[in-house]
C-alpha cells in the first residue's frame, strides 16, 4: 500500500489565544505525531509512506492536491488539531476531487474529544483515536488485505447514520517505537523560539501528563520512556549533526528522579549536545538544575500561567507564587534560560487589576522571554465544561463547527464572562509592551546572545511583536 501523510495547510487556522501570524513567526516544529506513525510503518510493514508537511513548505491546497496526486496513494492520513479544522476539512474537499480514490484518516486530539463528530466530517472514510502508530498500520494491513476494519484498535468507522467505535487502544511501550527520521524529513525545515543554533529538533520523552490543571486536555494517562532509549535519540540527533533538542512532552519534569535518570545517562555517555524543556516550576531542585546544567540544558520553558495564588488554585496548577519565585531564581543562578508562559483572562480574572498582576508578576520573576496568550477553553477540559455549564459559551460549538467546519459558525476562543475580547486582546498587547519594550531588557537580551542566528532569532520574534502591536491599530484602545 502507498501511504501519504498530511500535516494540513496554515491558511485558515482559527486564531486561538496567539494571534496566528505572531506564532507561525516564531516556532515551526516538526509533525512527530506522523513521524512516528511513518518510522513504525517503515520498519514493520512492507507499506510505501511519504509526509507532506504543507504547513512547513507552504504550499496551497492546489499544490498539496497535485503532490498527492503524483504519488498515487492508497491511504492518505490527516492529522486534525484544534485550530486547523477548516484546513482539514478544505484539504479533504481538494483531494476528493483526485480521480483515483483512496481511503482517507483523520487522527489527532480532536478524535479523542468527538469521536462521532469526526466522522461526520464530509469525505473521511476513518478515524484513528488516541496514540495510533499500530493501529495505522493495522488499517493499512485490513485495507490490502481486505479484512474487516473494526478489528483496528482505536477505529471509529461510519455505515450510513451509524457510528461504530472500537474503544480499544493500541497498547505499545514507547520503547518500542522506531525513531522519527529526521533525514527523510529534512530537520533543518524547522526552527524553536529561544535558540541558539539553526540546527534543532524536538523530541518527546513521554506522553501525557499525571496532573489535572483545569484548561489543559492532554492525555491524562502518562506514559515515559526509559532514559537509555531518550539519550539513544539524542545521541542519534547528534549523529545527523543535530546541535540542539527541546523536549515538547506536555512535562517533561514529572518526577525530579526522572530527570536526573536522563541527565545521568547523557553524562555517562560524555554526550554533548544542547538541549531545553517544558517543565513544571515545582520538580526542580538547587541539586537537579546543578545536574542538568552539567549535562546539556540550557533552557526550561515553565508553565506559570497567571499572577497570584488564588488564580492558580482556580486553575489547579498545585504550585505557588513563591515557589515560581525561588525556581526561578534557583534557574537563573544555574545559567540555564527561562521562559515563561501566562495567561490574560483566565476565568479568575475578574478586574483589571487581575490581569494587571499576571503582568507585573512576569516582570518580577525576572525571565529571560516570556509567552502571553489569552485564555482560550479548549474542548475536553474542565474549563470548557464549566463554561458550558454557566453559559459562558452558549453551546458546544466546536461540535458544530466540526461537523461543519466550513459553515459561519466560529467556536468562542476567550472567557468572555469580564471582559470582552477586543479588551483582551489590549491587554495581550500591554503584556508584550510591558515585557519586551523595556530598554535594559531589550539590551541585556542582546548582549547575552551566543551567535548571529540566536540574534535573527531575537529580531524575528521582536517584528512579530511590532505586528501585534499595529494589528488591529485603528480601533481605539481601551488601556
Ligand atoms: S498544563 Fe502542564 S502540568 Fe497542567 S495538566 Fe497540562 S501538561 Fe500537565
Amino acid at each position: 500500500m502507498k501511504i501519504i501523510l498530511i500535516n494540513p495547510v496554515i491558511k485558515d487556522k482559527i486564531w486561538a489565544g496567539i494571534p496566528k501570524n505572531c506564532s507561525e513567526d516564531i516556532f515551526l516544529f516538526p509533525p512527530l505525531g506522523l513521524m512516528y506513525i511513518q518510522s513504525y510503518l517503515d520498519k514493520f510493514s512492507h507499506h510505501e509512506t511519504k509526509i507532506i508537511d504543507a504547513l512547513a513548505d507552504n504550499i496551497s491546497y492546489d499544490e498539496l492536491k497535485t503532490k498527492v496526486e503524483e504519488f498515487m496513494p492508497d491511504i492518505v492520513g490527516i492529522t486534525v488539531l484544534t485550530h486547523n479544522l477548516k484546513s482539514v476539512s478544505k484539504t479533504i474537499k481538494a483531494l476528493k476531487t483526485i480521480k483515483q480514490k483512496f481511503h482517507i484518516t483523520i487522527g489527532g486530539p480532536h478524535i479523542t474529544a468527538y469521536p462521532k463528530e469526526s466522522l461526520m466530517l464530509k469525505g473521511v472514510d476513518s478515524a484513528l483515536s488516541g496514540y495510533s502508530e499500530k493501529s495505522f498500520k493495522d488499517l493499512a494491513d485490513a485495507i490490502e488485505q481486505n479484512k474487516d476494519l473494526k478489528t483496528v484498535d482505536g477505529i471509529i468507522l461510519k455505515n450510513g447514520e451509524n457510528i461504530y467505535i472500537n474503544e480499544k487502544k493500541q497498547n505499545l511501550p514507547l520503547d518500542n517505537l522506531p525513531f522519527p527520521d529526521r533525514i527523510k524529513n529534512d530537520f533543518k525545515k524547522y526552527y524553536t523560539p529561544a535558540t541558539q543554533t539553526a540546527k534543532i529538533t524536538t523530541i518527546i520523552s513521554g506522553r501525557g501528563c499525571p496532573q489535572r490543571c483545569t484548561f489543559c486536555n492532554t492525555y491524562q494517562k502518562y506514559e515515559s520512556r526509559s532514559a537509555a532509549n531518550i539519550v539513544d535519540e539524542m545521541q542519534h540527533c547528534k549523529e545527523i549533526g543535530i546541535e540542539e533538542i527541546y523536549f515538547i512532552d506536555d512535562t517533561f519534569n514529572v518526577t525530579v528522579e526522572r530527570v536526573a535518570d536522563i541527565a545521568n545517562e547523557i553524562l555517562k555517555r560524555n554526550l554533548k549536545i544542547k538541549w531545553g524543556f517544558k517543565g513544571r516550576c515545582d520538580k526542580i531542585n538547587d541539586e537537579i538544575l546543578q545536574l542538568i546544567k552539567k549535562a546539556g540544558c540550557v533552557k526550561i520553558h515553565f508553565g506559570v500561567e497567571t499572577g497570584s495564588d488564588y488564580g492558580l488554585k482556580e486553575l489547579n496548577k498545585k504550585i505557588t507564587l513563591d515557589q515560581i519565585k525561588q525556581t526561578f531564581k534557583l534557574t537563573k543562578k544555574h545559567g540555564i534560560r527561562t521562559i515563561a508562559f501566562f495567561m490574560i483572562g483566565c476565568p479568575h480574572d475578574k478586574t483589571r487589576d487581575d490581569i494587571l498582576n499576571t503582568i507585573n508578576f512576569s516582570l518580577k520573576i525576572k525571565a529571560d522571554y516570556a509567552v502571553f496568550a489569552v485564555f482560550s477553553p479548549y474542548p475536553d477540559t474542565v474549563s470548557y465544561k464549566n463554561a458550558l455549564e454557566k453559559g459562558i459559551i452558549k453551546k458546544d460549538l466546536w461540535e458544530e463547527f466540526l461537523i461543519n467546519p466550513e459553515s459561519e459558525i466560529m467556536p468562542d476562543t476567550c472567557w468572555e464572562e469580564h471582559f470582552k475580547k477586543e479588551e483582551l486582546f489590549d491587554f495581550l498587547k500591554l503584556s508584550h509592551r510591558k515585557f519586551y519594550f523595556r530598554p535594559f531588557y531589550v539590551l541585556k537580551t542582546m548582549l547575552s546572545t551566543h551567535s548571529f542566528f540566536e540574534f535573527k532569532k531575537m529580531i524575528d520574534g521582536g517584528i512579530s511583536l511590532l505586528k501585534i502591536e499595529f494589528l488591529n491599530k485603528k480601533k481605539k484602545n481601551i488601556l
